[in-house]
């Protein structure tokens, strides 16, 4: 049986497994990520992984698909910057250490390009051609699929929603720019945001105050977290305005590790959208939380690849 390869590296942990053409997982394995001092220390354990794993699995290997956070480049899968967390990735090409072993096409791109190739072929947004998707993590990654392909851009590095400036006067970001999207939605944010409100109020502090548990509260009815998650529905809302302004896409998807909880969050986005785009963009949009969960960024580098694969 023909079958794809994903990869999932994150900054603390590598998830890899074998796919089947249809999106289900066939064997799958995990390993930490680490501070490891040189790429082929970082490389190494996941080619002997990957090797297990189709040795398991057994059929043919057709094509490797790698996500990672930051900036790759397209050609080479040569990871340009941008993923301070795994500084051994930088300069080098996971994508053609695998190739190399396994002789099989093999291709590295940012995790929320992934993310949105996942969901194009196997999730939620499989009925649509032009769509955006966004993932709330640390920071906000985002991939692109327009004309029912991935959009990379002309460096290959498009879909940096998470930077897209809504406040000129707004907090600094880690990217230099100031008040940008993620500095107002992202998990980390609506953490910092909640816990100021809580703070303001002379409110206990649940320690440690996780992103999930701020969605949970505010699902409970709890007054401020539904404040704190109306807050951050506001930016989100503002930024897929924008980019349904730009783009006429006809769905904004809420993906990464919230959104198993993020229905309510969706439902105010939704309420809020049309103050941020024409009305006419606005009234055809599509909301709501991406379908592939705990497996989205695995099963995203596989559908990359057979995108990859079917361009070939
Ligand atoms: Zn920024």
């Amino acid at each position: 049986m023909d079958h794809l390869a994903g990869i999932d590296v994150g900054a603390t942990q590598i998830k890899l497994g074998t796919v089947d053409l249809e999106g289900r997982i066939l064997q799958q394995d995990r390993l930490p990520a680490g501070a490891k001092a040189s790429f082929v220390d970082f490389a190494r354990p996941i080619a002997e992984s990957l090797k297990r794993l189709q040795d398991k699995t057994g059929g043919t290997l057709r094509a490797v698909g790698i996500g990672t956070p930051g900036f790759t480049d397209k050609r080479t899968g040569v990871l340009m910057g941008g993923a301070e967390n795994i500084p051994c990735l930088k300069g080098n090409s996971l994508s053609a250490f695998i190739k190399e072993r396994f002789a099989v096409p093999a291709v590295t791109d940012n995790d929320g390009t992934c993310a949105a190739a996942g969901e194009l072929a196997w999730g939620s947004a499989r009925s649509y051609r032009d769509f955006l998707l966004i993932t709330l993590g640390t920071g906000i990654g985002g991939g692109l699929v327009l004309d029912g392909k991935v959009y990379r851009g002309a460096q290959g590095f498009a879909g940096e929603v998470g930077h897209l400036g809504l406040d000129r006067n707004g907090p600094w970001c880690v990217c230099g720019s100031r008040g940008c999207f993620e500095q107002y939605a992202s998990a980390t944010a609506i953490v910092r945001l909640h816990r100021e409100r809580l703070q303001k109020r002379r409110l206990p502090i649940p320690e440690p105050l996780e992103p999930a548990a701020v969605l949970m509260a505010a699902r409970n009815g709890d007054p401020v977290a539904l404040e704190t998650v109306r807050h951050a529905a506001r930016a989100i809302a503002q930024a897929f305005g924008s980019v349904a302004n730009l783009l006429n896409v006809e769905a904004c998807i809420i993906g990464g590790g919230l959104s198993a909880m993020a229905d309510q969050l969706a439902g105010f986005v939704r309420e809020y959208v049309a103050d941020y785009a024409w009305p006419l963009l606005a009234s055809g949009l599509k909301i709501h939380t991406a379908a592939l969960r705990n497996d989205a960024g695995l099963l995203g580098a596989a559908a990359l690849a057979l995108q990859e694969l079917s361009w070939r």
